[in-house]
């Protein structure tokens, strides 16, 4: 194939002898294993994820958090289909009564609406792809006045998971392979700060030869010695994103301090509701804060998440841990990496 043909001859004209790109996010990583790509790719290309699993890095407090509301009197948990079956300390929200799987937090304030002597939660989780939509669910309920609607706030933001990882001496990322849902809404220069780091980018599409495209764009730039951030998905990115919705969610949510599954606190990566909205923030509303509860032992779900490992590392994957009983999250998701691992055998994850 004429592209891998080109990303072999980029790769020796780096004059080293390998180059690992992470992809950041979690429908990459698994088209990448559904379409075998990293078994396309000449030895010395290494693609490892990182930390874009919306589910995965939701922490074991926060999951055990909605179990808990859940079993609530009066209470209705609405979230998005993945956090099902992700254990927590005491069960799983598939177990469940007062559990409704929603596609849009939209669905949820609907729930709400229609049984206004009943609590709807809506269980906040993900990334700037899904946060202004949550915002913007919020203002709604607002405006028609719809007080029993009200969202666990576990959001997280991606760009300071990623200073944390470009400046890890462990993990030594030559390019990044960026999220194309994100950058939809974010744009393509609310990455360039990666470039600080040493580090180049591409925003991609899902499609294997988009993502085998954007890797031949980064290996072809390094080897021009550029440090850049490029837009190969520009059908549907732009360079400064969508105003509107970025301007929604910073009208009810602010930046704070996030936890991270296996990987602990994350300054400034996190969303918290403005003091104007707070009475939507549903941690408030039944005053529960979140327990902080270790992740199960010898999961590597954190260092995964952080392109510091890989699942067969792992003493679970495949034994204890299997997406019938998983242990964690990163085998529960679609968009996870042991999912990913034990769903196509046959990719090779290199080390
Ligand atoms: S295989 Fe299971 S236990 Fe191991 S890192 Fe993945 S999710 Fe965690």
């Amino acid at each position: 194939m004429e592209r891998i043909k080109q990303i072999r001859e980029a790769l020796k004209g780096l004059g080293k002898q390998s180059a690992t790109l992470m992809e950041v996010c979690g429908t990459h990583t698994m088209s990448i294993a559904r379409n075998g790509i990293r078994s396309l790719l000449p030895e010395g290309v290494r693609l490892v994820s990182g930390p874009g699993c919306p589910v995965c890095v939701t922490s074991q407090g926060e999951i055990q958090t909605a179990l808990d509301l859940a079993e609530r009197e009066n209470v209705l948990l609405c979230t998005f289909g993945d956090m099902m079956r992700v254990p927590g300390e005491r069960g799983r929200l598939e177990d469940m009564d007062n559990v409704k799987i929603v596609y849009s937090p939209m669905e949820a304030l609907t729930e709400a609406e229609k049984d206004r002597d009943r609590q709807v939660v809506f269980v906040g989780v993900g990334f700037e792809t899904t946060s202004p939509l949550i915002a913007a669910t919020v203002q709604e309920a607002r405006r028609r006045k719809i007080r029993n609607f009200s969202v666990l706030p576990f959001h997280k933001t991606i760009p300071e998971a990623l200073r944390l990882i470009l400046s890890d001496p462990e993990v030594s990322i030559d390019g990044l392979i960026l999220p194309g849902h994100v950058s939809v809404l974010t744009g393509r220069r609310y990455f360039d700060f990666i470039t600080e780091y040493g580090t180049s980018g591409v925003v991609s599409g899902f499609e294997a030869l988009d993502i085998l495209e954007g890797i031949y764009l980064l290996l072809r730039g390094m080897e021009e010695g550029q440090r850049e951030v490029l837009n190969n998905y520009t059908q549907v990115v732009k360079d400064e994103g969508n105003l509107q919705a970025m301007n929604t969610l910073y009208q009810v949510f602010e930046s704070s301090d996030a936890l991270w599954r296996g990987v602990g606190v994350i300054p400034e990566s996190g969303l918290i509701f403005r003091e104007q909205y707070r009475d939507f923030n549903a941690l408030e509303r039944f005053s529960t804060p979140v327990p902080d509860i270790p992740e199960p032992e010898g999961c590597l779900c954190g260092r995964i998440l952080m392109g510091k490992s890989i699942p067969p590392e792992c003493p679970w994957f495949g034994t204890e841990c299997t997406p019938q009983r998983p242990i964690g999250p990163c085998m529960v998701s679609s968009e996870g990496t042991c999912a990913a691992c034990y769903k196509y055998p046959e990719v090779v994850f290199k080390r």
